[in-house]
């Protein structure tokens, strides 16, 4: 582990994630809100893992407001929102998206190795159970919010 920024860590892989996207899809776009607290500092965590967790959350979501657009039923503006807040000896890193929600039926699956809905070849179903490790080996929480047409709100919960 080692002393980390995650609000340039998050920045990075938000930054990262888009560009590779509209690199391969042009027609791709999305609104990019971050709220970062300032007052963090650096958290000791394994970088590459944490950026890892933070990017599976944020390729997620920009798969879910991408499939909502694609719907074309409404006159939808794709929306993805980066905050880092410190809430005692704990921060807290959430990726939120417009998209249209993960369904009660499947929501206790999706932490599940190899639960996937995307079609063959678009997902590995590996993306959160792989999160879920990382965040327990860094003694941290992970959780979700979600309601359908309206979207998912990732936690990622670590202590300082
Ligand atoms: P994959 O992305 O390869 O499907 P994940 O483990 O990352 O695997 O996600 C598992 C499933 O959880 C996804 O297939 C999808 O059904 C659901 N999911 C994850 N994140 C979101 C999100 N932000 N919005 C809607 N559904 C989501
Ligand atoms: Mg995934």
């Amino acid at each position: 582990k080692e002393p980390t920024d995650i609000n340039g860590l998050a920045d990075e892989y938000l930054r990262l994630a888009y560009h590779g996207l509209r690199a391969k899809d042009k027609s791709f776009n999305a609104t990019l809100n971050t709220d970062f607290d300032k007052t963090i500092g650096k958290v000791n965590m394994v970088p590459q893992d944490i950026g890892r967790v933070v990017l599976n959350l944020i390729t997620n979501a920009f798969y879910a407001v991408d499939e909502r657009k694609k719907q074309g039923c409404e006159p939808f503006e794709p929306t993805l929102t980066l905050t880092t807040r410190k809430k005692g000896d704990t921060i807290v890193i959430s990726v939120k998206d417009n998209g249209n929600g993960i369904p009660q039926s499947i929501l206790d699956k999706i932490f599940q190795p190899f639960f996937t809905t995307k079609p063959t070849g678009q997902g590995t179903g590996l993306g959160l159970s792989l999160a879920y490790d990382i965040i327990a080996a860094h003694e941290g929480r992970l959780s979700v919010e979600t309601k359908e047409g309206e979207g998912t709100e990732f936690h990622i919960e670590l202590p300082v």
